[in-house]
């Protein structure tokens, strides 16, 4: 069955012809329709036709969503264990083997971790496919750059004498067993922009798969929608109601907007006759863990509808089949950099309007099997007036994790050979973070700070306060505290309906400093709880106290295994992971860990003002504190915060007071004023 939904693909007829592409050039771009078969497919044909001998395929992915699902359905292809033959490599969770392992799919984020820590030419990886290039994430790009780079030092092509004159003194560490293997180089998009990539790879071959598009009617909006959850509904259920069966694909923004739209669908339906066809929610977000993302493959049983609630990594990354509407709200998530509001360096998310080329990508999931329809919930006129395809993170996002991890390789980004070059302001902005997070001397020399801070998997705010927090003696703490800030879903459960209940819940926890402490009271609260135990009996009592207590245990469970790993790192910079404050007791550790935080987030830091306002000690934003905030209602001389959030007013969330003399005792800040 499964075999022969592979041979029944549109890129299976292809392959022989594909392969030998392949086998002929350094470097293919590989364009082809969604669905078609390119990222299960291409892996298993090069791995077959042994063009990997030497190494491992790596498949990248911006979504570890993605390359998580991917991975899994793969290796059922393959009829084997998870984790064997096909594997895995996302942040903060790997599933694969040293020996066995030849099919990697993984982020492009850790194929870049990989690159700078093991400063190496990725020597062990035979072909390296850049999947959904076309996303231009700030990492992608990045991979590109350097694949080049290091394509050229292994397949030994001649190089410039730019090249030489900047390779000299590394080339010796390098030239381990990576020479004798040489790299190929697949770049795979679901869209039109191949000539770019073709040219970045000195006119590389573009071979197209022909997909197999059924025609979709669409329908527009009459008028402008207001509310585009509602709209969803209401289209939804005109849909369920007056037309043939197939399954519906709705575009939210984000998990919030699933939720709360999957709760409306299920309550509707639940009033619907009984002999009315019933309905099936899925929902798939990045958030969302794999057991629950995967039952969006498995077929409606008959007698229902299936309705798919997703981000925009079901655009182009995953293929759902049996989909025959889509409703498009016309939004999306993303992550935008707002160097100049800020003064920080944080990306905020931010909802905002779709490009044609995305909507033009979520029409297309309705054409897949047969001819389909498309209800997008924005009129024609908007659709117009959408910009053609998104801008480069590169050109958006901050750049300071990025810089700090190539400051570890002795490279400037500014002198990269990147496809889009990103502007002077951000790249400035990012080294004064760096500088600030002391990450960076004065004279932009990465410091041994610095080092250990770019080790850790995370943005360098957090990397610099575990790094901090061992002068402090409380990293065990600051560990609890990061790992739960890192974790993709949120730890407080807003519910608006029943705030004050929410309110009472949790006001055991709530430390008088804010946020950072509160988060600190609660994990250690849970921790407590049947005592790590796995027993059933111990795991629904934690889940039971995390319901009554309005807490998401998603996010706890992962930290807990963020932890872990974030223990492993501090043991390879030598930090000892288990300090704790033990004398003087409470009052000692909560100066230590507001320290430690307040070493991170500096940048993100305001002082009161004589009006009662927070004013930003770097840039001169006004802030104010959020009302989910532990600190809301109080008046502190200063703060720190986590980011900032942008309304019709600018809030600071994740805020913690701290004392003023941290700033005159603060290297940088102390520095400024002399
Ligand atoms: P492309 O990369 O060209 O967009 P894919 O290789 O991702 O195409 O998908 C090929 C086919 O594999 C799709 O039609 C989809 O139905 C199927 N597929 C992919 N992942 C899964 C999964 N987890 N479960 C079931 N089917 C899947
Ligand atoms: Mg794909």
């Amino acid at each position: 069955m499964i075999q022969e939904q592979r041979h029944n693909l549109p890129i299976a007829k292809g392959k022989d012809a594909l392969i030998e592409e392949i086998r002929k050039n350094d470097v293919t771009v590989l364009l082809g329709e969604t669905g078609s078969g390119k990222t299960t497919q291409i892996p298993q044909y090069i791995l077959e036709s042994g063009l990997a001998r030497n190494g491992i395929i790596a498949i990248t992915q911006p979504r570890r969503v993605a390359a998580t699902s991917l991975a899994a359905r793969v290796s059922q292809e393959q009829n084997t264990h998870l984790g064997d033959l096909v594997g895995y490599a996302v942040r903060f969770d790997e599933k694969h083997d040293e020996q066995k392992t030849k099919i990697k799919y993984m982020t492009d984020g850790m194929l870049v971790r990989e690159m700078m820590m093991q400063k190496g030419l990725l020597g062990r990886y035979s072909v390296i496919i850049v999947d959904e290039a076309h996303e231009r994430t700030l990492r992608t790009d990045l991979l590109l750059a350097k694949l080049k780079e290091i394509q050229r030092k292994r397949n030994g092509k001649a190089r410039t004498q730019d090249d030489a004159e900047k390779g000299k003194g590394k080339e010796k560490e390098n030239n381990s067993d990576d020479s004798s293997n040489p790299l190929k180089i697949v770049i795979m998009s679901a869209t039109i922009d191949a000539e770019k990539f073709s040219k970045f790879f000195d006119n590389a071959k573009i071979l197209y798969v022909q997909g197999r598009q059924h025609p979709v009617k669409i329908y527009h909006s009459a008028t402008s929608v207001l509310d585009y959850t509602d709209a969803a509904l209401r289209t939804f259920f005109q849909i369920h109601t007056d037309s043939a069966p197939g399954d519906v694909l709705i575009f939210l923004p984000g998990q919030e907007d699933i939720e709360s739209l999957q709760k409306s669908i299920q309550l509707f339906a639940s009033q619907l006759p009984v002999s009315a066809l019933g309905v099936l929610v899925c929902t798939m977000f990045a958030a969302q863990d794999h057991s629950q993302n995967s039952k969006a493959f498995f077929p409606a049983p008959s007698g229902m509808r299936k309705c798919i609630l997703a981000t925009n990594i079901a655009e182009t990354s995953i293929t759902i089949s049996g989909i025959k509407y889509v409703i498009d709200t016309g939004k999306c998530k993303e992550k935008q950099y707002l160097a100049k509001a800020s003064g920080g360096g944080f990306d905020t998310l931010l909802t905002r309007d779709i490009t044609k080329s995305s909507a033009t990508q979520r029409t297309g999931r309705a054409g897949r099997e047969g001819p389909g329809m498309c209800f997008r919930l924005y009129t024609e006129e908007a659709f117009n007036s959408m910009s053609e395809s998104g801008e480069p993170e590169i050109l958006r996002c901050s750049l300071t994790s990025t810089i700090l991890n190539l400051k570890c390789l002795g490279e400037k980004l500014e002198e990269m050979d990147v496809m889009d070059k990103p502007d002077r302001d951000s790249i400035a902005s990012a080294l004064k973070t760096l500088w600030l997070l002391g990450a960076i001397d004065a004279s932009q020399q990465i410091t041994p700070s610095g080092f250990k801070m770019s080790y850790f998997p995370l943005e360098p705010q957090y990397a610099c306060s575990i790094v901090a927090s061992s002068t402090y003696s409380c990293t065990s703490a600051i560990l609890d505290i990061v790992s739960v800030l890192s974790s993709s879903s949120k730890l407080f459960v807003d519910i608006s309906d029943q705030r004050e209940a929410v309110s009472d819940a949790r006001k055991k926890f709530r430390h008088s400093s804010g946020d950072h402490m509160t988060v600190l009271n609660v994990v250690r609260a849970y921790r407590e709880i049947g005592e790590g135990e796995s027993s059933k009996a111990a795991k629904s009592a934690r889940k039971e106290w995390c319901r009554k207590h309005f807490l998401n245990e998603r996010s706890l469970i992962e930290a807990c295994d963020i932890r872990k790993q974030l223990v492993e790192v501090c043991r390879r910079v030598g930090m000892d992971a288990s300090a704790a404050v033990k004398e003087n007791g409470k009052e000692r550790e909560e100066d230590a860990v507001l320290r430690s935080i307040g070493h991170g987030l500096a940048g993100n830091s305001a002082f009161l003002q004589p009006d009662g306002s927070y004013k930003q000690v770097i840039g001169q934003t006004i802030v104010k504190i959020h009302p989910g905030s532990a600190l809301s209602e109080k008046k502190v001389a200063a703060i720190i915060y986590d980011d900032l959030m942008y309304t019709n007013q600018i809030y600071a969330r994740g805020v913690s007071a701290i004392s003023k003399s941290f700033f005159s005792s603060h290297p940088v800040f102390n520095q400024r004023k002399a």
